[in-house]
């Protein structure tokens, strides 16, 4: 009976994001805030792995105190409790802090067998964080998985690649990051989220987990970040006039002059 850890993170929904023209910088104020897409997976897979193997789930965030309704989200589609890891001082903290966070928070939680995190997120995308969190915890990784069966102590994974698909095993315990084709996540019925409610909800601060707020935040995380620009995409606005045929051959001359052909 699987021990399972699904880490996932709440980011704010890309398509509603806008920037600013003057300043170029994402204007993310009012925008609506989910959890991404990817850990919907994570989660929908660690509930699956549980309908079938038993065992528990516990769901980790480091987010604002204000990504409750995410929480109970993750809860009402099936993790057994959450352990929210919120701190004024992790603001700023960079992939390599946000990992450190999550180790210490998961060791204090005891054993477990398996972590699942989503290949990357939807905002930052780095794919760096699971990685860099099995390599604190030393554990072994299977990143990529699009599919996973539990033998024994065995996890058994399917990990597609760009020229076919790659079959491995760890032993417990291990870290995953599963991609979006290994399930579609379920929707909670109204009872499931009514239950939710219920559900326990951890909350830890920095001190609760043996960190100095030195080394969380923007001091503890050597990334800098030193500008967002905004990707321009200017349009050439050519026409194409004339027969369908004529427009056809006018289009493949350009597309052969700018070398897209
Ligand atoms: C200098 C700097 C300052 C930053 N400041 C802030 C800030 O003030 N506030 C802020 O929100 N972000 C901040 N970030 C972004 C933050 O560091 C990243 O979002 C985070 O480290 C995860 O990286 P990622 O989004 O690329 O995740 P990926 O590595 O792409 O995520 C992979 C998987 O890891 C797990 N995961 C990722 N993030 C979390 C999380 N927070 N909790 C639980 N599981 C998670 C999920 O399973 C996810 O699918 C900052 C980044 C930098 C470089």
């Amino acid at each position: 009976m699987p021990e399972m850890i699904v880490c996932f993170k709440e980011v704010v929904d890309e398509r509603e994001l806008k920037v600013n023209p003057k300043t170029q910088e994402l204007m993310t104020e009012g925008i609506t805030r989910k959890i991404s897409d990817f850990d919907l997976n994570a989660i929908e897979e660690a509930i699956r792995i549980k309908e079938m193997h038993g065992g528990r789930a516990t769901g980790v965030i480091v987010g604002l105190p204000e990504c409750k309704p995410s929480i109970k989200k993750a809860l009402s589609m099936g993790l057994d409790r959450a352990c929210l890891l919120s701190d004024p001082a992790f603001a700023g903290s960079d992939t390599l802090t946000v990992a450190a966070i999550l180790a210490a928070a998961i060791r204090k939680l005891g054993p477990f067998d398996m972590i699942l995190c989503g290949e990357a997120s939807t905002d930052g995308f780095s794919a760096q964080l699971g990685p860099s969190l099995a390599e604190r915890l030393d554990l072994p990784q299977i990143t990529a998985a699009s599919q996973v069966t539990i033998e024994g102590n065995q996890v058994v994974a399917e990990r597609s690649l760009d020229d076919g698909i790659e079959v491995v095993e760890a032993s417990f315990p291990v870290l995953l990051s599963v991609t979006k084709e290994i399930n579609k996540p379920r929707l909670a019925t109204l009872k499931q989220i009514l239950a939710a409610s219920k559900k326990e909800v951890l909350e830890w601060k920095a001190a609760d987990l043996g960190l100095s707020t030195d080394a969380v935040g923007l001091q503890g995380s050597p990334i800098v970040l030193k500008r967002v620009a905004a990707f321009r995409m200017e349009r050439k606005n050519i026409r194409l006039e004339g027969t369908l045929a004529e427009a056809a051959e006018r289009a493949i001359r350009e597309l052969l002059r700018e070398g897209v052909l």
